[in-house]
């Protein structure tokens, strides 16, 4: 099972929870498990660090002041996640360059692998 710890009393309680067992504490949107809630802490707003706050794309009515929101993307994170998006993409154009300028040397490599399974198979 796993956890996250209540964003008022800091329980650990099940991630798929929708109040907290300790302290009543909404965790999910419209009581469904699947669309988590987000809340800002004390002195704060979610929009400040949210995505949809930043690029303008955001018609909620609470914002800039939400508390609590569902669609909230912290900007960061999302940040994180391209950045992390472009380094895997940029491995794989690696990859396919070299097996490009290599392609002669593999091609050889698969006849001698191919050779060999033969070879080996007829003796
Ligand atoms: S999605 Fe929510 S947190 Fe983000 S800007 Fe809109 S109201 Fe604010
Ligand atoms: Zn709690």
């Amino acid at each position: 099972m796993a956890t996250v710890s209540c964003p008022r009393c800091h329980q650990a309680v099940d991630s798929q929870a929708i109040t907290c067992p300790y302290c009543r504490t909404t965790l999910k949107a419209f009581g469904h498990p699947g669309i988590p809630l987000h809340r800002a802490s004390k002195d704060e707003y979610l929009c400040d660090s949210c995505t949809y706050h930043a690029d303008d794309t955001c018609n909620f009515p609470q914002r800039p002041y939400a508390k609590d929101c569902t669609l909230y993307q912290n900007i960061e994170e999302s940040k994180l996640q391209s950045q992390q998006q472009l380094a895997h993409q940029s491995f794989g154009v690696t990859v396919k360059s070299w097996v490009k300028r290599n392609q002669g040397l593999l091609l050889l490599l698969g006849l001698v692998l191919i050779c060999l399974v033969i070879a080996l198979s007829t003796s």
